[in-house]
């Protein structure tokens, strides 16, 4: 061949190689970039990370920039290593970008901003600047704590007794409630549909120390907390001691096989005992909190007082302390935070006050066992029944029959284990079987209030 047609051939091969590499540098897919949606700015910052990603040519360069009142200024530049010809130099398609943002550096005011970012990758197009991906996500700067405005006024309640505290917010709020010592109470709408009011059902724990903080507490998205002392005089209570005798066929025919069932480890009659007791209760109390816990109704559900078991009489009260003997030696030890009711066996069980069953199974030392939610994180427990005739999420009346009375779980024979919970804490049944309590403590709180 002659010299002409192989350089005409060699010019063919570089043209259609310049042609395949003008092709892969003129890619037209835009870098991907990853991070959150929105910004809440609170007074401790917020640590923002953006991902960057460009699987064809590379990330070329990221650009972070605040637009507020003040004007547009930029927070982080970065380029990444790279030329024209081949791209990125770093095989990974990704880069990565941390920036703590903080307002009180940022000099920036309450209010919104937009953070604004744009990304380029190592493309021919747009006259070789790359192709470029824009993202503007809004910012909220909230530095300052909620309002809480106290709507109750002064309020005396017992230790291990239940309270309601009306206030009124400012701004919406992520949490709000009443914090009694280091346990929290939420709060709900108050029933009157007032904008900003709420309504928290609590407690003062039999355990509490003897001056409980209770403070009414608000906080914002941001994570700014708002707080107000909630004027309240806790009466002093002293509760019942008892001992109680067991004996070796009771834990043999009644605990070793709930022991067993529940897997724990079997040996003397006494540690039989003290794991049911101790270890199984602690487990079914956690099973108890986590089941209330799990989206408590908003709406009050109960009307006036609570019913007690029709035609049962009190064998055990609230909040004793209870010592057990096995052959004369203490055993373990348990408070008993509920009321014992005996009526006939397999008496009919009914609910104490309208509400909803969360729920109705098997749980331990509670034998079958049933809980129903009354609304504004009020609630029931009834216990040890032989038959259970509702099942969880079913809506009950006042007085409905839930099940039959019984010996299951740890009981030694067929009676009512009764309990009202405001929150986690269990509370004394006897104020919410008072008319004249419930009406002056609670229901006072739930109407509209005077302005
Ligand atoms: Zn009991």
């Amino acid at each position: 061949m002659k010299r002409g047609v192989w350089i005409f051939l060699a010019v063919l091969v570089l043209l259609a190689g310049l042609g395949v590499l003008a092709a892969q540098r003129f890619e037209g897919s835009a870098p991907v970039l990853v991070t959150d949606e929105t910004i809440v700015l609170g007074p401790g910052g917020f640590d923002f990370v953006i991902e960057v990603e460009d699987s064809d040519s590379g990330p070329r360069s990221l650009h972070i920039r605040l637009l507020d009142q003040a004007g547009s200024r930029t927070l982080a530049e970065e380029n990444f290593p790279g030329d024209l010809l081949t791209g990125a130099d770093s095989a990974s398609p990704s880069r990565r970008l941390e920036l703590h943002l903080d307002p009180a550096e940022l000099r920036v005011p309450d209010g919104t901003a937009t953070l604004v970012i744009s990304a380029r990758d190592w493309s021919w197009r747009d006259g070789f600047g790359g192709n470029r991906t824009e993202l503007s996500i809004p910012v909220l700067i909230d530095t300052r704590p909620p309002k809480v405005q106290m709507v109750s006024g002064l309020t005396y309640l017992q230790r291990g007794g239940a309270a309601a505290a009306v206030y009124r917010l400012g701004e919406s709020t992520a949490q709000d409630g009443v914090r009694v010592d280091d346990i929290f109470y939420s709060g709900f709408p108050h029933p009157s549909g007032e904008e900003g009011l709420r309504i928290a059902l609590f407690a003062v724990p039999v355990e509490a120390a003897d001056q409980p903080s209770i403070r009414v507490v608000a906080t914002d998205h941001a994570q700014n907390e708002g707080s107000v002392r909630f004027p309240a005089r806790v009466q002093k209570r002293i509760f019942q001691q008892s001992e109680i005798e067991i004996d070796e066929t009771f834990v043999e025919r009644v605990a070793a096989p709930l022991a067993q069932s529940a897997g724990l480890p079997l040996g003397s009659p006494s540690e039989i005992f003290q794991a049911v007791n101790e270890t199984l209760r602690a487990r079914n109390e956690a099973t108890i909190r986590e089941e209330l816990a799990n989206a408590p109704l908003e709406q009050r559900r109960w009307a006036g007082a609570f019913r007690q078991l029709p035609g049962s009489a009190v064998m055990s009260r609230f909040a004793e302390l209870r010592s057990y003997r096995l052959a004369g030696q203490p055993v373990s030890q348990a408070r008993h935070y509920g009321f014992d009711l005996a009526s006939t066996a397999h008496a009919p069980v009914t609910a104490a006050a309208a509400g909803r069953v969360v729920f109705a199974q098997d749980l331990g030392i509670y034998g079958r066992c049933i809980l129903i939610d009354h609304g504004l994180g009020l609630s029931s427990l009834y216990a040890h029944l032989s038959e259970i005739g509702v099942g969880p999420g079913d809506d009950v009346e006042s007085g409905a029959v839930l099940g039959l009375s019984g010996a299951t779980g740890l009981a030694k024979g067929d009676h009512l284990h009764f309990a009202v919970l405001v929150g986690e804490t269990y509370v004394n049944p006897l104020e919410w079987w008072d008319p004249k309590w419930v009406r002056s403590h609670i229901n006072v709180r739930l109407k509209p209030p005077q302005s």
